[in-house]
């Protein structure tokens, strides 16, 4: 390092969150708790490709790998997102008035490789413009909604 590195070695204190916060999708979170994660994000494929990737989670919300019907090649999350992201997320159904705030804040992750977002943003990308302190008291709220929280540039570097 060339330069003095002393604010970098700062931590920023936890504040509360606002409307210039802005929020992603922790996937460490996923990690920790959502053991869901593939059958819920499978849940935002279009109809073509919830039958291509099929039904192969069981109930008990067990993760499987997925394998490619011509390949055969075993990947993960990878290939659903980029399914998502190339096609799922181009469908017009994609995002409605009829999914849900918590789905629909999702699905804009997803759509854009999770980059941050503030609530006002999230809710100008859902076309909810007047429900961006709803979407703040969710995303802010105690409870994790679909491992969505605060983004924290340096939260990842202490935790690896
Ligand atoms: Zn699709």
């Amino acid at each position: 390092m060339t330069e003095p590195a002393a604010a970098a070695l700062v931590r920023p204190p936890l504040l509360r969150p606002t409307l210039h916060t802005r929020f992603h999708i922790d996937f460490d979170w996923w990690e920790r708790h959502g053991r869901e994660y593939r059958v819920y994000l499978r849940s935002h494929l279009c109809e073509q490709h919830q039958a291509e990737f099929g039904p192969e989670a069981d109930g008990d919300g067990r993760l499987l790998d997925w394998v490619h019907p011509r390949t055969a090649q075993v990947s993960h999350l990878d290939q659903l997102q980029y399914t998502l992201r190339s096609h799922c997320a181009r469908q017009s159904e994609y995002l409605t008035q009829r999914t849900s705030m918590v789905d629909a804040v999702f699905r804009v992750f997803i759509a854009n490789g999770n980059q941050p977002l503030t609530a006002p943003e999230l809710a100008a990308r859902i076309g909810r413009e007047r429900q961006a302190n709803t979407i703040l008291r969710a995303l802010a709220g105690r409870r994790v909604y679909k491992g969505m929280r605060p983004f924290q540039p340096d939260a990842g570097i202490e935790e690896k």
